[in-house]
């Protein structure tokens, strides 16, 4: 499986550094706003890859962090007068509430950075032990200077970056491209105890404590959206190695934007679509079908009628799948392997859509009776790429058994036993499975 990582520019064998375990750290999301369809790009990004490995037959340690504290999000509660953890817990709730809408696997863990001082401080304490870090009034700064490779990832020169205009002076600061990594605290805002006084952590400082605390002190794959690699991931590369001595991450994963007319989408730019109204008027697999026939590695733009391609896409999908239900056989397997192929090309997730496609087109010529391997592969690769099959079928589903299940009710306050009886057995058979509580009837699917 090849992956294209950042850090070398180019695509590289993958192996895992534990044989049959991958860890992966995929930076989250800042919790000041309500998720948009840019952030479940990255979620959807990261989703993909954790499938794709543990179909490879991997197991997958995958964090995805949260930041709950920082300037955003201290701005975000003095504008609404609300305790910045307020704020925080329901951003949490939005993104966890879309994340399962669009049927994202839970990662190993969603840590947040407050829950991390202690981990955050012992990395601070770490880099002033090896000269990387220096206080002042309380700040703590670290010194870009000292470490050798700083700009390896992002592919910037210290000198240019000293010479560059757009760098803050900052009186605090030995040079100005040195960064924070903990912040003294300000009148009125959240604060932390710490060796250097009261205040709170830097930004870039908490991943590097969250993935070594999770992961360890190297991990095989740290990924996030291509706008963080400087300077956000230059800086983690940065803190951590210092810290530890040993390389941070083999791999760096990122993807690209979604844009709105070729600008980045985002809540300061005011272009955002939040997730969770998108999901309201277009189902989840359109939506996860419209964003991964766009390579993870190009800039998508937001675009209707490619949405609206994706619902006409996803109806013969579905229309194929109701039709040959019940069809059960074994996947064609230079299919399943022509799949891998595109998916260990760095996920090509339109080359294997479009096998997806070329199945259906060549499965609409063959007798019914001869459909079911077609069904079977396509089944696999879209469960492998994270759409919800058997979700879709029990929405379809839906208004059907709820009107039977009424008229079953009726016959019940009737008093006409035998006939309820009857239906739930037939229903039974049918692979819908009908239990009586006190307040309701509940079904499912088996
Ligand atoms: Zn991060």
């Amino acid at each position: 499986m090849q992956l294209y990582n950042t850090l070398s520019g180019k695509k590289e064998k993958f192996k895992a550094i534990k044989k049959d375990e991958v860890s992966i750290y995929y930076c989250g999301m800042t919790l000041q706003e309500s998720p948009h369809l840019g952030h479940m790009r990255a979620a959807l990004t990261s989703d993909v890859l954790h499938r794709y490995l543990l179909f490879k037959g991997f197991k997958v340690r995958l964090i995805v962090n949260f930041t709950d504290i920082d300037d955003k999000v201290i701005e975000k509660a003095k504008e609404e007068s609300r305790d910045f953890r307020k704020i925080t817990a329901y951003y949490e709730e939005e993104y966890k509430k879309a994340s399962r809408r669009l049927n994202i696997l839970e990662p190993y863990f969603y840590p947040r950075a407050t829950q991390h001082i202690k981990e955050i401080i012992e990395i601070i304490e770490q880099l002033f032990k090896k000269g990387f870090a220096y206080e002042v009034d309380g700040y703590v700064f670290f010194r870009v200077r000292k470490f050798n490779s700083y700009g390896k990832l992002s592919g910037r020169k210290t000198e240019e970056l000293v010479s560059g205009a757009r760098v803050a002076i900052d009186e605090k600061k030995e040079n100005p491209i040195d960064f924070v990594i903990w912040k003294a605290m300000k009148h009125g805002e959240p604060y932390w105890f710490s060796p250097w006084g009261k205040g709170r952590p830097g930004w870039h400082i908490e991943c590097s404590a969250m993935a070594i605390h999770y992961l360890g002190e190297t991990i095989d794959i740290h990924g996030g959206g291509s706008d963080l690699i400087f300077p956000h991931h230059e800086n983690e590369i940065a803190q951590s190695e210092a810290a530890t001595g040993k390389p941070f991450a083999k791999f760096w994963v990122h993807n690209e934007m979604l844009n709105i007319k070729d600008e980045k989408m985002s809540k300061s730019l005011r272009n955002f679509i939040p997730i969770n109204d998108l999901v309201e008027e277009f189902a989840p697999n359109i939506i996860r079908l419209y964003l991964l026939q766009a390579h993870y590695k190009k800039p998508l733009n937001y675009n209707r009628d490619m949405l609206n391609q994706a619902v006409s896409g996803w109806e013969h999908i579905k229309v194929f799948l109701d039709r040959t239900s019940g069809l059960e056989e074994k996947p064609i397997v230079s299919y399943i392997e022509e799949f891998e192929n595109r998916m260990d090309d760095d996920l090509d997730t339109p080359g294997a859509i479009a096998i997806v496609f070329n199945l259906l087109h060549q499965a609409n010529v063959v007798p019914e009776k001869e459909k079911g391997p077609y069904r079977e592969t396509i089944s696999i690769i879209l469960k492998t790429l994270g759409f919800d099959i058997t979700g879709e079928e029990s929405k379809e589903l839906s208004p059907v058994v709820d009107n039977i299940l009424s008229l079953r009710n009726e016959l019940r306050t009737e008093g006409n036993f035998k006939m309820a009886d009857r239906i739930r057995d037939v229903l039974k058979v049918s692979g819908i499975s009908v239990e009586d509580t006190e307040k309701e009837t509940l079904w499912r699917i088996k």
